[in-house]
């Protein structure tokens, strides 16, 4: 009982490693906050596990290795054209690349100050990052079709395992705050959380297409997880009704959605990064614009609330028309049609008052919100989706096998919808990592995001999205 009240208060590293580690081990088992936190992830592997010292040695290792350059067009190249061989090549980059990425993530986290360490949110992830790369180096070569059918069973289990990683760094960082800057947590957050988009991607991309390849799909207009004729309006009636559940439940109420525009624009990307920016980007606006009428309005205008307006714009797809993305010539007809690269932009327009002057440098810093917090500890923020959050990934993902499914299509992406469905919805705000993750999602293919306010009117935010029919050297 006293050692973990000790090991929050001394500056343990004064007194060595044997009582730090002591300390460590007792803060972490007796943790009473642990208690509060819903961790999914459960170790692995234990049994047999690798002595400490000879994992810790073989993830330094790996950490070294230098990258094997992966490019978008390298990933869709397994699909292109999906056949055994081109799974089982995916599956020898799977089981690389994932590893040597896990390390890296395993060793930034073990180079933080040590005190830093110690917290058991942070301790609890790094233990997770070092358990999956065990799982993985462990794991016996895959090289024929039915060991890569268990294999991606363990991958998505695997990539499930670490759906809590961002709400447990966020609690982690929270209550370090004092030990680290906020531009290191900033930095450190921002390639941690590049990484890990990239570590998702890859392994759900390998999943998609082996399960393509078992269920004799593909060929359509996703080539994995890339959906060729994506559909902001799509995204944005699934997102918003979602966000609008969620706003009236917490709120009260909640504002219209009008989309104006290039409506219809459709482009080649990543659905769930998508949606992910749009869920956050419509929970802020839905809340600054009711809130902001609440304040200056009495209750009988609340017929009135403003609505939040959505506007599409696409630079025109060339008439010429391209082969089906999964042609191996796809990639070069796209590039001979569009020499330089496209994008697509949204903006996101509401009436929500805007930011105050003072607080606008920091609304991308990691953690700032103006959201209430409860008593410290209620933990509401901790049983939501406030992160990997969004409705539409659990219907449309997974290759195409989820589209039509009559319960067979189990999506990849469930666990990100799921837990909010499951704890009946989530928070509309609060962690205040809504904006600085929009924002990597928006510049993981080369995008932007931008934030403009009106202070005492409202908020533009731009968003500038990479197509990437064209976009053959976009790197992961
Ligand atoms: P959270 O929503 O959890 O507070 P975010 O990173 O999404 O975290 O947003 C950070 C802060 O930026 C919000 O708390 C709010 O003060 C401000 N903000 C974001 N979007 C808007 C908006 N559309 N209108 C007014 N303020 C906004
Ligand atoms: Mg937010």
């Amino acid at each position: 009982v006293v050692l973990p009240r000790l090991a929050g208060r001394i500056r343990v590293y004064r007194y060595g490693p044997p009582l730090a580690i002591a300390l460590r081990a007792g803060y972490h088992a007796c943790s009473p906050r642990r208690q509060h936190f819903p961790f999914h992830s459960q170790p692995l592997s234990t049994e047999n596990g690798l002595p400490p010292a000879e994992l810790s040695r073989l993830i330094e290792e790996h950490a070294k290795q230098p990258p094997l350059p992966l490019t978008l067009s390298k990933l869709l190249s397994f699909a292109r054209p999906l056949t055994p061989e081109s799974v089982l090549e995916s599956v020898r980059y799977v089981t690389t690349e994932i590893p040597r990425m896990l390390a890296m993530r395993a060793r930034s986290l073990e180079a933080l100050p040590f005190i830093v360490g110690m917290n058991p949110f942070i301790a609890r992830t790094l233990q997770a990052y070092r358990n999956s790369f065990e799982f993985l180096i462990k794991h016996p070569p895959v090289v024929t079709l039915e060991q890569n059918a268990r294999f991606i069973e363990h991958l998505a289990d695997l990539v499930h395992s670490h759906a809590d990683d961002i709400p447990a760094m966020a609690k982690g960082f929270q209550e370090c705050q004092r030990y680290m800057t906020s531009q290191q947590i900033s930095e450190f957050l921002d390639s941690t959380i590049h990484n890990r988009i990239a570590v998702r991607l890859i392994a759900e991309q390998h999943i998609a297409i082996s399960r393509d390849l078992a269920h004799g799909e593909g060929g359509g207009r996703h080539l994995g997880v890339v959906d060729f004729s994506c559909s902001p309006k799509e995204l944005i009636g699934v997102c918003g009704s979602f966000v609008r559940d969620l706003c009236e439940a917490t709120l009260g109420a909640s504002p219209e959605i009008i989309i104006d525009g290039d409506a219809d624009a459709t482009f080649a990307y990543v659905p769930v990064h998508l949606e992910y920016i749009l869920t956050e980007i419509l929970k802020n606006s839905f809340r600054a614009t009711v809130e902001w009428h609440e304040r200056h309005h009495s209750a009988s205008s609340t017929g009135l609330i403003p609505p939040v307006v959505i506007t599409i714009a696409s630079q025109p797809r060339p008439h010429t028309p391209l082969p089906p993305p999964s042609s191996p010539e796809y990639p070069s007809a796209a590039r001979a049609v569009n020499p330089t690269p496209r994008y697509l932009f949204l903006r996101v327009r509401d009436q929500g008052g805007g930011v105050s002057p003072a607080n606008m440098s920091r609304i991308f810093s990691y953690s700032f919100t103006t959201a209430g917090r409860g008593a410290e500890g209620n933990g509401s923020e901790w049983d939501d989706a406030a992160l990997d959050a969004g409705p539409y990934a659990a219907q449309h993902m997974s290759g195409g096998a989820a589209m039509d499914s009559g319960g067979s299509g189990e999506s990849l992406f469930s666990e990100m919808v799921g837990r909010g469905v499951q704890t009946g919805m989530g928070t509309i705000a609060g962690l205040g990592y809504g904006l600085p993750m929009s924002r990597l999602y928006a510049r993981y293919f080369g995008g932007s995001l931008d934030f403009k306010s009106l202070d005492g009117w409202g908020t533009d935010v731009f968003i500038k999205l990479r197509c990437l029919d064209d976009g053959g050297d976009v790197e992961i």
